[in-house]
C-alpha cells in the first residue's frame, strides 16, 4: 500500500473550501502525507480531484454549501460512507465582506457568520463522536489574525474569526483527556482569490498598479512585508496532525509575519 512510511497514511481528511487557496494548499500537503482526502468548495473541482488523485491517495468531492446545516450533514454522512470516518477535519471555507457596521448588509452578516463560524460548529459536532470512539482525531480551524485583533470595515469577519478561536478552545477542553485535539491557525495576508479581490479594490481606489497595491496592503499591517503561502499553512497543518502535536490543545497559532506582535 502506498505511503506507509508516512504517519498519516490511511487517515481521512476533510478540508472544507478546498477548491482554492489555503484549503487547496492544505489538502495537497495532507495528501502528500498519505491521507485520503474529501474535497469541498465551489468552482472548478475536477482539476483539483485530478491533481490529488495523481498523488496516489483516495479522493472524493462533495459540493455542500457550508452556509446550510442540512448540506453540511450530507457532507459529513458522505465522508463517513466513503471513507469510514473523518479523522482530520479542517474547517477552512470562508468569505469576506467589507463595509462599515452601519451599512453592513444584514444578509452578508448572516452569510459570513454561517460560513465562517457556524459551519465549524456543525462539522465538529458531527465529526466528534467517531473521533472520540477511535480516541484519535484532529480538528484544525482556519481562523485568521482577525481572530485575535480587529480591522475596520470587517465586523462580521472579525466577529466570526474571534468566535472560531473561542470554539477551538472549548472543543479542545472538552476532549483534553483524549487523543482528539483542536487548534486554530491564524494567517495574516495570504495571496489567494479572497485577498486578490481586496488588492484589486485597493488598486482602483488608490489609482495604483497591482504590485503597488500589494506592497501598500502588506506595509499597513504585516511587518515581514511578505504574504504567507498556502504551502506554509499546509506544512503547519501537517505538523498539527503529527505525533509531536499530541499535547497542543486549544492554541490560536499565528502565521502572520508579525502582524499581531505589534
Ligand atoms: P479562497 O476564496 O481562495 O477560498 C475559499 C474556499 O472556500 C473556496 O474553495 C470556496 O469555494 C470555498 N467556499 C466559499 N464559500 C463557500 C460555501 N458557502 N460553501 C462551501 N465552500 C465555500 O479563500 P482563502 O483565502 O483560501 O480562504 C480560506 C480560509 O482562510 C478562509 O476561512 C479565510 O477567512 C481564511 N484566511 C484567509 C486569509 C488570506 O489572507 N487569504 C487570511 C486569514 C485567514
Amino acid at each position: 500500500m502506498a505511503h506507509k512510511a508516512h504517519s498519516l497514511a490511511g487517515k481521512t481528511a476533510l478540508i472544507t473550501g478546498s477548491t482554492s487557496g489555503i484549503g487547496l494548499g492544505i489538502a495537497k500537503k495532507l495528501a502528500a502525507q498519505g491521507c485520503n482526502i474529501m474535497l469541498n468548495g465551489f468552482g472548478d473541482y475536477e482539476s483539483v480531484l485530478e491533481a490529488i488523485t495523481a498523488m496516489d491517495v483516495q479522493v472524493d468531492y462533495h459540493g455542500a454549501d457550508m452556509g446550510q446545516p442540512n448540506e453540511i450533514e450530507n457532507l459529513m454522512n458522505a465522508t463517513a460512507n466513503r471513507f469510514g470516518r473523518c479523522d482530520i477535519l479542517v474547517n477552512n471555507a470562508g468569505i469576506q465582506h467589507v463595509a462599515p457596521v452601519e451599512t453592513f448588509p444584514t444578509e452578508r452578516w448572516n452569510a459570513v457568520i454561517a460560513i465562517n463560524l457556524s459551519s465549524a460548529f456543525h462539522t465538529s459536532r458531527l465529526a466528534l463522536p467517531a473521533m472520540q470512539a477511535a480516541n484519535w482525531g484532529r480538528i484544525i480551524n482556519i481562523a485568521s489574525v482577525h481572530g485575535l485583533v480587529g480591522s475596520a470595515q470587517k465586523s462580521a469577519y472579525v466577529a466570526a474569526k474571534h468566535g472560531i478561536v473561542g470554539l477551538t478552545k472549548v472543543t479542545a477542553l472538552e476532549n483534553a483527556t483524549s487523543g482528539v485535539t483542536c487548534n486554530a491557525i491564524c494567517p495574516g495576508w495570504v495571496l489567494t482569490p479572497l485577498v486578490q479581490q481586496q488588492v484589486d479594490a485597493r488598486a482602483t481606489q488608490m489609482g495604483v498598479s497591482n504590485e503597488e497595491s500589494k506592497r501598500s496592503l502588506l506595509a499597513e499591517k504585516e511587518p515581514s512585508l511578505q504574504f504567507t503561502t498556502p504551502e506554509e499553512l499546509g506544512d503547519l497543518a501537517v505538523f498539527l496532525c503529527g505525533p509531536a502535536s499530541n499535547n497542543i490543545r486549544g492554541v490560536a497559532w499565528q502565521m502572520d509575519g508579525g502582524w499581531s506582535a505589534q
